[in-house]
């Protein structure tokens, strides 16, 4: 879930000239934007995206426990 909201306020994309573009306002305090035409993101919400992912990375690496394997040893 992102922690901030989305319009529609038309700004030009950077990447491809759309003017189908959302516009994110951070409840931090800055804005980006996003193109629904070429998928364009700016920085902060490519950031959001990596967080989430890195933090379900993180869930999983937590779940697995490194195996420790033991052997019985017999002479
Ligand atoms: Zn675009």
């Amino acid at each position: 879930m992102y922690d901030a909201e989305g319009s529609f306020d038309g700004v030009p994309c950077p990447e491809c000239g759309s003017d189908r573009t959302i516009s994110w306002h951070f409840a931090e305090g800055f804005d980006e934007l996003e193109c629904r035409t070429c998928g364009y993101q700016s920085d902060a919400v490519a950031m959001a995206e990596l967080e989430r992912a890195s933090g379900d990375v993180l869930k999983r690496d937590d779940e697995v426990e490194a195996p420790t394997p033991k052997r019985p040893l017999r002479a």
